[in-house]
């Protein structure tokens, strides 16, 4: 590994820092302890700092020589509402909250990389360092960019990063095209007509109708989809009835859907609310159906993966990068970023789980489990690939 040197030096530095935001999590848009910390260390570093963007969000403006230049590096503050079964010392202090994504090294790891360009500035340019609020849901990013992040900060490009359970600790990976899928979700009510449960060729049974229809649905992506595009179409909830003796008046159904492209997900929504009001019209039921969009699919841009590929290697050597990362059907709401401005999200290995402290709760160390902690070895790795993609991309010719 060619990590750099002042930047290991403050290793022990960010581990602190880490912690302190592990044991202190927040959630959407409420990340003000997050957010006053963030800002306070970029302001002791002399680092012009933007607040307010996105409620919560924090932008700290690193300049330095004449070129107009500028790149954009982005990580995540905010929490899940989750109980921690973790009992290490820098476990969550509060019931039903846990950083279990490891946003808290996110913050980490580009502060480190605001420490060491500040430090140095050893480039041209201006290097636009984002802490956004809200991934988990809320969409941080899109409400920064409808606050006005990329007026007041013109980038040419903008950068994310996550750590990835599973994949070895320090390693490191991107793709180009669609990276995280589409999330989307459904609810269907399907209005039948009650009775009592002895005498049945009285009601519209509503429970018969969410049957058929959640079976049928799961033809859609078997049957209508081609076998060459990926989509996830899970029912998630089915909610109905009240004794056993009564046949329900009505049934609810909760779902998501996830897609790499919007042909897909334009083609799911519609197949999926006419099989439902045709189902329904069959058995004498009527239905509503709502279809929401949440995250688009986070589609990374070739020039700047190639860029971001050579960078990793040239961080974490060339055999720890994988150039072809299997890409996931999880979301990602740095996608909405990636529509405006030309970019690339990668990942960073977080290890099987061996690197968390004594105390660890018995589950596996992957996302959003009560068992699950950031490893803290990967902060001079994070911050050293974030320093070296911003050294790199002022120093080179654009990439477009
Ligand atoms: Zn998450
Ligand atoms: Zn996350």
């Amino acid at each position: 590994m060619n990590l750099i040197d002042p930047i290991l030096q403050f290793q022990e530095e960010l581990k602190l820092i880490r912690r302190s935001i592990h044991a202190n999590p927040e959630l959407a848009f409420e990340e003000q302890r997050t957010s006053d910390l963030v800002a306070g260390k970029l302001e002791e570093w002399g680092i012009p700092v933007i607040r307010g963007l996105g409620k919560t969000g924090v932008v700290g403006v690193i300049t330095n020589g004449s070129s107009a230049r500028s790149v954009g590096l982005r990580a995540d503050m905010d929490a899940l509402a989750l109980q921690e079964k973790n009992s290490f010392p820098h476990r969550s202090v509060l019931d039903g909250r846990m950083h279990a994504c490891g946003h808290d090294g996110h913050t980490a790891m580009l502060l480190g990389a605001a420490y060491y360009l500040s430090r140095h500035r050893n480039f041209d340019g201006t290097v636009y360092v984002i802490f956004q609020p809200a991934e988990e849901g809320a969409g941080g990013a899109k409400r920064m960019m409808d606050d006005g992040l990329f007026d007041r900060c013109p980038m040419e490009a903008v950068f994310g990063m996550h750590n990835w359970p599973g994949m070895p600790a320090g390693h490191m990976g991107a793709v180009v095209g669609p990276m995280m899928a589409s999330s989307n979700e459904f609810e269907l009510v399907i209005h039948g007509k009650g009775s009592h449960a002895a005498q049945p060729h009285k009601s519209i049974d509503p429970i018969m109708v969410a049957v058929q229809i959640a079976q049928s649905w799961q033809t859609i992506v078997s049957r209508n989809a081609s076998p060459l595009d990926s989509a996830v179409l899970s029912v998630t909830q089915i909610h109905s009835g009240s004794a056993t003796n009564i046949v329900p008046d009505s049934a609810l159904m909760i779902g998501t859907v996830r897609t790499f492209t919007m042909p897909v997900l334009d083609m799911i929504e519609t197949r999926m609310r006419e099989i439902a009001e045709h189902t329904a019209a069959a058995f004498g039921a009527r239905v509503e159906f709502g279809f929401k969009r949440n995250y688009p699919a986070l589609i990374n841009h070739a020039p700047e993966t190639r860029f971001a590929l050579d960078v990793m290697s040239d961080v974490v050597g060339h055999e720890r990068v994988m150039a072809d990362v299997e890409p996931t059907m999880g979301a990602e709401d740095f996608a909405f970023m990636l529509l405006d401005k030309p970019g690339c999200y990668v990942f960073i290995g977080n290890g099987d789980g061996g690197h968390r402290d004594h105390g660890h709760g018995l589950g596996p160390c992957n996302l959003h489990n009560p068992s699950y902690d950031f490893n803290d070895d990967l902060l001079p790795v994070g911050a050293s690939y974030w320093s070296r993609l911003a050294l790199e991309f002022l120093k080179r010719p654009p990439l477009r």
